[in-house]
């Protein structure tokens, strides 16, 4: 638990998950969250913070000190219902506020979200794990998603035609769908709420935000920031909690759209119970990343970006690396250089300096993942590296796990098909690219594939026949920025229209059209 009151940096004493002891409290960081980190935290509803009505908290743990930083609140259906009614009831206002007004408050919350950037990405860091550059890095493309937002008045426009019969005109306007929720997962804080957030408040809606109960903090810090760019009340609302916040938010009759991104089994769960409650649904999943390496690829850069990919956020990025399928000659190549790169990685906690991978989310993560290296034995995958149990000194409590290899990857086993999650690659050899492009489609995930090649040919064939919605050509992490869709097929996406840019813009609103004949004009015409 944090101490509150009014005191300066400097030692004080913490009470954690290894008892009490001394630690160091920054002021910055402490003056600014002190008013509503309360324990447990509030939800943000009709522009109060305010208790919810849990009867239960769960901890929210520091994965690489195991310290415990708050407690997060199980909220009950009283609180969505809550944000619910305060949403439609802003709506009527907020609907019909300008567009170009409505955009004053996102250029507000760009800059805020800039000067306290250091200070989010510390949050992201301490409850999610991963190091302070890739908790800026993700706040980065947060913040870009709000600048595109800003250009609302010209994505927002319908179109129209004259004349579709004589004297008849005919418009599509875009309008607004009402009452929206988000519901995100623990690996992206600072991000994935942003994929929607701007987009559905830019379009005139209003929005309930449900963070991932495992890593509050950084939403919590954010409501913090649009409550300081005075957007009138009810607009924006936070709730935390579960699966009953969840359940609450996807029956609720006011709510109309709901954008989800979490595991596939739940997105397939949120997006049925959704849809059969008559609700606009977009709904991302799991992945199972493949990156094919052809002999005629630049080995040295390959190996460096498909380390990134792969244990870049301790893998636990929809759009991590986690087969490595070498055609041809790649095999021996690629094979010594990736197991020197993942040897080579230095593991600790993200806030020190230095650091280059941190913790994965929780214990039973780690023992999951480790599960699944074990599984992957069994089915004949020989362990090249192995990063289980490693000594991270002074962080004893964390849940690491360091780089780890496996080779001769059973092609339907485990390690080649199964969501990983955790900084695990898969190695396997193929003859051909077409033999690798089917092994990329016969997979039941769509998320991301990946070319390493300096064939034009090559990409070009790649990028026609991969069956994924989001595709590398000598790129490990092809994460698509903030005026493009953030694809996915397969069991990567239920739904229809994804996450950023124009296809947020049309989930975010309904169209209208318009037939319209003016008497005076129409006897004129005949
Ligand atoms: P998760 O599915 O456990 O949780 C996601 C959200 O759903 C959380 O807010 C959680 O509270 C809620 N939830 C969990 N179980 C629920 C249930 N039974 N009923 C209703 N709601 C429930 O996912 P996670 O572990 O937080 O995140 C990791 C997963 O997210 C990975 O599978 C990863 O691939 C995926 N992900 C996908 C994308 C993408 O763009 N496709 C991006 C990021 C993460």
């Amino acid at each position: 638990m944090l101490p509150f009151g009014s005191v300066k940096s400097g030692v004080v004493l913490i009470f954690g998950g290894k008892g009490w002891r001394f630690g160091w409290l920054e002021k910055t960081i402490y003056e600014k969250i002190q008013v509503h980190l309360k324990n447990p935290l509030l939800n943000y509803i009709n522009g109060q913070w305010c208790a919810s009505h849990a009867t239960e908290c769960l901890n929210v743990i520091n994965p690489a000190t195991a310290d415990i930083l708050t407690q997060v609140p199980l909220s009950a259906n009283d609180d969505v219902e809550a944000a619910a009614v305060a949403g439609a009831t802003a709506f009527k206002n907020w609907r019909r506020t300008p567009p170009t007004t409505r955009v004053q408050y996102l250029f507000k919350l760009k800059s805020l979200l800039e000067k306290h950037l250091e200070e989010l990405a510390r949050t992201i860091t301490q409850e999610c794990g991963k190091t302070i550059a890739e908790s800026k890095a993700e706040l980065q493309r947060a913040i870009e998603n709000v600048e595109v937002a800003c250009g609302i008045p010209i994505l927002m426009q319908g179109y129209n035609l004259e004349d579709v019969a004589r004297g008849i005109d005919e418009i599509m306007i875009r309008q607004p769908v009402g009452v929206t929720a988000i519901i995100a997962p623990f690996n992206f804080p600072g991000m994935i709420p942003f994929w929607f957030l701007p987009y559905a408040i830019a379009c005139g809606n209003t929005c309930i935000v449900k963070p991932s109960e495992k890593v509050p903090l950084t939403m919590q810090k954010v409501f913090e920031l649009l409550e300081a760019t005075e957007l009138p009340k009810g607009v924006v609302n936070l709730v935390h909690g579960t699966k009953e916040v969840v359940d609450a938010i996807l029956e609720h009759p006011t709510i109309r759209g709901i954008s989800f991104v979490g595991s596939s089994p739940v997105a397939q769960y949120v997006y049925s119970k959704g849809a059969a409650h008559g609700k606009r649904m977009q709904c991302q999943g799991g992945a199972k990343n493949p990156l094919i390496v052809l002999p005629d690829a630049d080995m040295e850069m390959t190996t460096r970006i498909a380390a990134d990919s792969a244990f870049g956020c301790a893998g636990q990025r929809c759009l991590a690396a986690s087969v490595a399928v070498t055609v041809g000659e790649a095999r021996h190549s690629f094979t010594e250089a990736i197991a020197s790169a993942a040897q080579s990685r230095v593991v600790g906690y993200g806030l020190q300096e230095g650091v280059e991978m941190g913790p994965v989310i929780t214990p039973q993560s780690q023992a999951r993942i480790e599960g699944l290296i074990q599984q992957g034995e069994k089915e004949g995958a020989t362990v090249l590296v192995d990063g289980r149990h490693p000594q991270v000194s002074g962080y004893e409590q964390g849940n690491f796990i360091r780089p780890t290899i496996l080779q001769n990857v059973n092609p339907k086993g485990s390690i080649a098909r199964t969501e990983i999650f955790g900084p695990v690659l898969g190695l396997m050899h193929l003859e051909t690219i077409e033999d690798a492009i089917a092994f990329v489609n016969n997979s039941q995930w769509g998320n991301m594939a990946c070319l390493f090649t300096s064939s034009g040919a090559a990409a070009r064939q790649f990028r026609y026949e991969a069956e994924a919605g989001n595709i590398g050509i000598n790129i490990g992490v092809a994460a698509p920025m903030a005026f493009f869709p953030f694809s996915g097929w397969k069991d990567s996406f239920y739904g229809d229209l994804h996450g950023q840019g124009r296809d947020a813009v049309e989930f975010f609103t309904q169209t209208k059209v318009v037939v319209e004949r003016w008497f005076k004009d129409w006897s004129r015409q005949f």
